[in-house]
């Protein structure tokens, strides 16, 4: 595993600081030592890595966007894709769970938070010392998630919510879960989304329970479960921005997430080129290295070449983020197309390494299974081109 600076890989725009570097070095060395040669184990146990979680507390990146003043790094989004690339190369399950603590969870919290629910929930969650849950996704509503029927009833001091969230990453581990749900009654009409609100809550909350824990194709590593709220009553103070305009947050907070889902892509993608490179030069056929046929050598150049432009659209969505530009469909751009190329090349690498890759003992077939997720969460590629083709157009 080589880190993508060392290779040279960054594009040229992309200036990490001394500060930054360092961070993505202890990272990088991390990762090496602590993370790597457990990941495929935790592919099979399906086991949750709480220590190495704290351990990346330490390291700051679980707080990696959260301002200084609430004891997170402040990094900008560049920084954020890279660490997120790096982590993605070695486990792609990791790499979920930093991205959904940090940009779902803690990001709804900085975009529409009061000081108080900062300072209230941000430490514990940069030092991970409480995990982030986002619920968003119900049983019926997915794609179109203003259709969503979880409902808030405002009473006296607060709000009683009943309903349930399926599919949400730290779902049985979080400490904090910030909550979407509908404060007026059913929508009626469907192109309408205002009338949601959104909740930050500690897990001990009465009337919230954990649901079933989901077996998945891959991403094994992170935690997904259903969420079950039933009279669950949350005081006025948990009301997260302005009540029935939540929607609105939800769509930046995604903005942000898909930059992170566009990054474990390329780290996905990259670790997939990096086991296909080096076994198309060891492994022999006909008296020749694989490498060698045209056939392996000119998929091997569309791998790197597209998780490059992968990774450079990721990190172009990332600067136009930390420039305050608009970065919305930068972001659907980069999450559609590296989504897209790192599912094709962990197929490509599967394909390279002949029957060797459809075994467990290789790990192209685990970046595959990982990958998959990318194409469907936080917007599925259908969404993105949606997205894109409303922003695009809007400029006409
Ligand atoms: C491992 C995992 C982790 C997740 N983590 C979270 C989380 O932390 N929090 C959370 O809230 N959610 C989470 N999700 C949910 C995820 O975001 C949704 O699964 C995703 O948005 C798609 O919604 P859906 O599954 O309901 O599919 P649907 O919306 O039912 O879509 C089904 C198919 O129809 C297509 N489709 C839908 N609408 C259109 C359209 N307008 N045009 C063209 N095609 C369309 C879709 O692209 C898809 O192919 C997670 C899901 C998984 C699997």
């Amino acid at each position: 595993m080589t880190l993508a600076i060392e290779k040279n890989t960054a594009p040229l725009f992309f200036e990490a600081n001394q500060e930054q570097q360092d961070m993505l070095e202890a990272l990088h060395d991390y990762l090496k030592k602590e993370v790597a040669p457990s990941a495929a184990t935790r592919d099979r146990t399906h086991e949750f890595p709480h220590e190495i979680v704290k351990q990346l507390g330490t390291l700051g990146i679980m707080g990696a966007q959260t301002p200084e003043l609430y004891g997170g790094s402040a990094l900008p989004s560049s920084t954020f894709a890279m660490l997120l690339e790096e982590i993605a190369a070695v486990d792609g399950s990791l790499a979920l769970t930093v991205a959904s603590h940090n940009s779902l969870c803690t990001g709804h919290i900085l975009v529409a938070g009061n000081e108080h629910q900062k300072a209230k929930y941000l430490p514990e969650l940069a030092t991970a010392t409480k995990l982030g849950a986002w619920g968003l996704t119900e049983p019926s509503s997915g794609s179109d998630s203003g259709g969503m029927q979880t409902h808030a009833k405002e009473v006296e001091g607060g709000f009683v919510i009943n309903g349930s969230k399926i599919f949400i990453t730290q779902g049985s581990v979080g400490g904090t879960y910030v909550i979407n749900a509908r404060t007026d009654q059913p929508r009626v009409d469907k192109s309408k989304t205002d009338g949601i609100s959104a909740f930050v809550l500690p897990r001990e909350t009465k009337g919230l329970s954990i649901g079933r824990k989901e077996e998945k194709l891959g991403l094994n590593a992170s935690d997904t479960a259903m969420l079950i709220f039933e009279d669950m009553f949350v005081p006025h103070e948990a009301l997260l921005g302005t009540r029935g305009q939540a929607f609105k947050d939800v769509m930046r907070v995604l903005d942000g997430g898909r930059i992170g889902i566009a990054a474990i892509s390329v780290g996905l993608g990259r670790a997939a080129l990096e086991a296909a490179s080096k076994y198309a030069l060891e492994r022999e056929q006909f008296g020749q290295r694989i490498a060698d046929f045209q056939g392996i050598g000119f998929k091997i150049a569309d791998m790197a070449t597209q998780l490059e432009a992968a990774r450079l659209l990721t990190l172009k969505a990332a600067t136009l983020r930390d420039a305050g530009r608009p970065y919305t469909l930068a972001a659907a751009q980069a999450k559609l197309f590296a989504s897209e190329v790192a599912v094709k090349a962990c197929d490509d690498a599967i394909q390279i390494h002949g029957g060797y890759g459809y075994i467990k003992e290789y790990p192209v077939e685990r970046y595959w299974r990982d990958a998959r997720l990318m194409r469907i969460g936080e917007g599925s590629s259908e969404i993105q081109h949606v997205i894109i083709a409303r922003e695009w157009l809007k400029g006409f």
